[in-house]
């Protein structure tokens, strides 16, 4: 008998975890028919409510209910990490706990490690149910990364991702503080199947990521996986004194024709303005690379552990 672990981040979710227990243990008897075991990995990434008791609840039922239990919220990407790093099986999948990852395309993900894909990813085809303004800053986010990065990054890809151990290894080996799973993936390469699906809504309260959250995360992805940004100050200067070069020719050459008197200041604070904006601009870009750096030398945990089972 081999192994499957479900490892599922779960942050203030005490409506969904039973309901997600429920849904997922469906795939048993498929599971057991291909000599498969299924066990539970629930990361409970430091809820302030009721769902490290409910995962408690089912661990008396069911001893394949495994928990790890954080001392603080550190986020969906540590408790990924978390889960991957304790999970024993041979086979892993992430997914979420509020059933916006249909249990229902187990079956189907696995068939594809059959025939020999090491992983086997999914990607939302449409974002019904999901406010416009998200829709459109995702658009653009995996448009630009598609410009400004080698790493593959799939447009509407999910965390939902069933793998083997080996590529799971390969994804810890990246020990990055600052995490971003999905470039992660493209990085470490293998043969990955991907599946489409429609967005599913969300089964039970409400999504744990504002626009400001998701916002933030996006800039962690593109520092993450590309130094384009870090150029374009480079690009800028370079722009600027070619600029400066034409200007200077055009007010020498008028200056040989026109003795025009001094005149002109508008135009020179207009220069000043601008180009100190540019400057303020750059700094900021080496400083977000700077703040990641410097997050990176101290290697800080990702993660602690209150509790385990
Ligand atoms: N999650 C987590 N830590 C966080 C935020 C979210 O473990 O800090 C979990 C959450 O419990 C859920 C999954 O990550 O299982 C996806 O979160 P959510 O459904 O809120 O995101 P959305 O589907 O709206 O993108
Ligand atoms: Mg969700």
């Amino acid at each position: 008998m081999s192994l499957l672990t479900i490892i599922c981040p779960c942050y203030n979710e005490e409506e969904s975890v039973r309901l997600f227990y429920q849904e997922t243990i469906k795939n048993e008897s498929f599971f057991a028919q291909k000599g498969v075991e299924m066990n539970f990995l629930f990361v409970d990434d430091g809820s302030r409510d009721g769902t490290l008791a409910e995962i408690k609840k089912l661990r008396e039922e069911d001893e394949r209910v495994h928990f790890v239990s954080f001392s603080r919220n550190f986020g969906k990407e540590a408790a990924m990490y978390a889960g991957l790093e304790k999970a024993k099986g041979e086979y892993l999948v992430i997914m979420d706990v509020d059933l916006q990852d249909p249990p229902k395309l187990l079956p189907e993900m696995f068939s594809y490690l059959e025939q020999g894909y090491d992983s086997v990813a999914t990607r939302r085809v449409s974002r019904k149910g999901e406010p416009p303004i998200r829709s459109l800053f995702a658009r653009m986010f995996y448009g630009l990364m598609k410009k400004i990065s080698k790493t593959e990054i799939m447009d509407g890809a999910r965390d939902y991702r069933l793998m083997t151990r080996q590529v799971a290894d390969a994804v810890l080996s990246m020990r990055e503080y600052n995490r971003f799973t999905k470039g992660i993936y493209g990085w470490v390469g293998f043969e990955t199947k991907w599946i489409e699906y429609e967005n599913v809504e969300r089964a039970k309260g409400e999504t744990k990521w504002s626009f400001w959250k998701l916002f933030a995360y996006s800039i962690e992805g593109i520092t993450a996986f590309s130094t384009a940004p870090l150029s374009i100050a480079a690009f800028v200067g370079v722009l600027f004194c070619i600029l400066a070069f034409i200007l200077i020719l055009f007010i020498i050459i008028r200056k040989l024709i026109f003795d025009d008197p001094v005149s002109g200041w508008p135009s020179l604070v207009c220069f000043i303005l601008m180009t100190s904006g540019v400057q303020f601009f750059c700094t900021g870009i080496l400083g977000q690379y700077l703040a990641k750096t410097y997050l990176e030398v101290k290697r800080r945990p990702m993660y602690l552990t209150k509790e385990e089972e």
